[in-house]
């Protein structure tokens, strides 16, 4: 039991050493394995050609034996015959010299026909005696005696023990013709039978001991040639894989730069056609990744409509200009251009033909800023210049080769020449405490004070304290909302809209609010107006239809009659794919699109008219409900809302806050209201803050009702039914009349 432990254990030791051996580091190597697997290849095909020529030899000594024992004990026949006449010297120095020829013969013995020994030759005289033998059993007498005159006269002892050592036997006899006929021989009779007559017997010691010697020897020496050969073809099996594998090996370094990222990696050509065909492969790939990160690249820094920079981009650009203006104390200029009424020719002639004229616009920038600059366009009708080294005279006379260039082009469309004007906003570069950020706020700025000037001209950024500090706080909040973006940081509330007649809740209005770093939230009203100052609006509004459905998706399972109103900025309906990305997130949370309402501002929609009125057709064709919201306050809305088909009205706040006391808002709320009414519209009153002015609404007709006396915005929007008032009742009942 121990010894098998034992041997189990130093055979898991063994295939430890033989795993250590092929393995490098921890890791397999392929040199040593190919070369294990050779050399254990070699090792058996040399044990079994060694094996076989000991056998073999073996083989063919035995198949001697026959054929020699035949010719030895004819010769010894011959060389014998005379002992057993008188006996004569001669006779045993013939025998002598005969068994001296063969070193295998041990030793001969001639026997009387008795069995008893007449005689024996040695070979050798120091030959060891087997044991003396004096006469031949009466077995062997008897066996051999039957072969007198047959064609084997002879029989082969061998003893299982010794294989090396044999014993032959055989008789002696004489054979006489009767009559010899010498006298009347005819050599066509038929001669008589010889008349053989047994005389004795002779014994042959063999020994092969010094051939299996020198089988032995020679198999010693073919060993130790296979070894020599082993270790050869083991070094020379390591040299040639060695050299066949360096075309692998090569490739390891230049693989591994490729897989950090090294695209200009070269590899060597390779000699081998399996290695060459891998190197093609890779370098392929190599090119593939590189053309593929160039697009990449161009997508990352490139605005698709115009191929210009983009913002990020051009933001490097210009953080690298305020880092070497910084070193060098160099100036510069950031010039922010806006189009001028860019949105007439979308409204007129669609988006396709706004897309030429920007493209128009972009060459002619480039142009007239030749090699003094970089342009870059923000998005929309927005574009940006860095003009590295120049004073601020040459700043000026740059926006007026701008503005000039601008006054000069016109586009043509559906046979309408368009003029585009634009309005420019500078600032100068100084390496100061301001980041990329800060400038292009003040370029934006003014520009925008070049638009309320007039717009068609140029205008430098003036740092008025106030205006300073509203910029820091612009530039504040940018940072914060971006943040709020990338973390989820916006909160939702949700405020009850309920139904004036039946004091049921309708649906909720979305609100959104943002958590603060020190934890209080604030409202929109904080931070809306610098999020539409840098353009995230678009972002902010995606997160809101995004989570606002997802709210839904959570709240809905207990009440499953909530509805959602979410409201929605320009930028939202200045994408094309308002749409598809509710439609999306209406999927990614299987809910209903008829469970949603989007409000969109009267001035907004009004501001943008065809363009809304695509996007409000597509988002009811979803089978959603759309609302206009703060209707009444500033445009001319009256008119317009016979072109826009929306399902709700929600009339302004201003028109509600005193509904009680002021008779003309009273005036106002009715005539929405009856207009609603005719156009096949809801009205809401936002602002509803008491009981009477609640009751005045129902008296009114309006629909529904949103405030504080409703409910205020909560965390968690829940459905709950007002009470009845008296004039509701009057209404309703006047309503039945009505239908009645
Ligand atoms: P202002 O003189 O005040 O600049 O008026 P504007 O009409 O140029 O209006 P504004 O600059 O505020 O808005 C730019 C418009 O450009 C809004 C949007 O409809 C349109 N717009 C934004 N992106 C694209 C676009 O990629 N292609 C086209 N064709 N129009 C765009
Ligand atoms: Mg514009």
């Amino acid at each position: 039991m121990r010894t098998w432990i034992g041997s189990v254990l130093s055979h898991a030791r063994l295939r430890d050493d033989l795993r250590r051996f092929v393995s490098f580091g921890g890791q397999r190597v392929l040199i040593h394995e190919i070369l294990s697997l050779q050399l254990l290849i070699t090792a058996v095909i040399g044990s079994l050609a060694i094996a076989g020529l000991y056998w073999g030899g073996q083989w063919v000594l035995q198949k001697n034996y026959s054929r020699w024992a035949m010719q030895w004990t004819e010769e010894l026949h011959e060389l014998g015959a005379p002992l057993y006449l008188p006996y004569t010297d001669e006779v045993t120095l013939r025998l002598e010299s005969y068994i001296n020829k063969y070193p295998e013969i041990e030793r001969v013995s001639y026997f009387r026909q008795d069995g008893s020994r007449l005689l024996f030759v040695s070979n050798r005289t120091n030959t060891p005696s087997r044991g003396e033998v004096e006469s031949l059993s009466a077995d062997i007498l008897a066996k051999t005696a039957a072969l007198v005159g047959t064609d084997t006269p002879y029989i082969i002892e061998s003893s299982l023990l010794n294989i090396q050592q044999f014993e032959i036997f055989a008789p002696i006899w004489t054979a006489s013709i009767a009559n010899d006929g010498l006298f009347d021989f005819d050599p066509f009779a038929e001669q008589p039978e010889a008349a053989m007559e047994l005389i004795g017997f002779v014994r042959l010691e063999l020994n092969f001991a010094e051939y299996h010697q020198n089988l032995l020897n020679n198999i010693k020496v073919a060993i130790l040639v296979l070894l020599v050969l082993l270790a050869a073809s083991g070094f020379l099996g390591r040299m040639s894989l060695r050299r066949a594998l360096r075309a692998i090996s090569d490739l390891q370094k230049p693989i591994a730069e490729l897989a950090k990222g090294n695209l200009a990696v070269e590899f060597k050509p390779a000699a081998h056609r399996e290695i060459s065909e891998i190197v093609q492969a890779l370098e392929t790939t190599a090119t593939a990744l590189g053309e593929r990160d160039a697009r990449l690249l161009r997508l990352a820094n490139h605005d698709p409509l115009t191929g210009l920079f983009n913002r990020r981009r051009f933001s490097e650009e210009l953080d690298r200009e305020l880092r070497s203006a910084s070193r060098t104390r160099a100036r510069g200029a950031l010039f922010f251009v806006d189009l001028d009424q860019f949105k007439y020719i979308n409204d007129t002639c669609g988006h396709p033909a706004g897309d030429r004229l920007i493209k128009k616009v972009a060459d002619r920038l480039t142009r007239s800023v030749g090699d003094d600059g970089i342009v870059a366009r923000f998005g929309g009708d927005e574009f940006a210049i860095l003009a590295p080294g120049v004073n601020k005279r040459e700043a000026t006379e740059m926006a007026e080769v701008i503005l000039e260039d601008m006054r000069q082009l016109s586009h043509v469309e559906d046979e309408t020449v368009f003029h585009v004007h634009c309005s420019v906003g500078m600032t100068m570069i100084k390496g100061g405490e301001a980041t990329h950020d800060d400038l292009i706020a003040q370029a934006d700025i003014a520009c925008r004070e070049a638009k309320a000037r007039g717009r068609n001209r140029a205008e430098f950024y003036k740092v008025s304290r106030r205006e300073a500090d509203q910029m820091a706080a612009d530039v504040g909040w940018m940072r914060k909302l971006r943040e709020a973006i990338d973390s989820d940081a916006f909160i939702l509330r949700y405020q009850p809209v309920v139904d004036i007649v039946s004091g049921e809740t309708s649906h909720h209005e979305v609100l959104v609010r943002l958590r603060m770093d020190d934890g209080h939230i604030i409202g929109p009203d904080m931070f809306l107006p610098a999020a539409i100052r840098f353009g995230l609006m678009a972002e902010i509004d995606a997160w809101m239809v995004d989570h606002a459905i997802q709210a839904y998706a959570h709240y809905s399972q207990d009440e499953p009659d909530l509805r959602f109103a979410i409201n929605l900025s320009s930028s939202a309906f200045e994408t094309e794919n308002l749409s598809s990305y509710v439609v999306a997130c209406l999927e990614k949370h299987r809910v209903r699109p008829d469970r949603f309402m989007f409000e969109i501002t009267e001035n907004l929609a009004v501001r943008h008219l065809s363009h809304v009125e695509k996007q409000i057709a597509a988002l009811r064709e979803l089978g959603c409900e759309v609302a206009l919201d703060d209707f009444g306050k500033g445009y001319s809305s009256l008119g317009y809302l016979q072109q826009l088909s929306v399902d709700y009205i929600k009339i302004d706040g201003s028109f509600i806050r005193n509904l009680v006391k002021n008779p003309v808002d009273q005036k106002m709320v009715r005539l929405i209201a009856e207009i609603g009414r005719e156009a096949g519209m809801k009205t809401v009153a936002e602002y509803v803050q008491s009981a009477p002015a609640f009751s005045m609404l129902a008296e009114l007709g309006v629909d529904y009702a949103q405030g504080f006396y409703v409910g205020k915005p909560a965390a968690v929007p829940r459905r709950r039914t007002l009470p009845v008032l008296l004039a509701t009742k009057r209404r309703r009942l006047r309503l039945a009349e009505e239908a009645g």
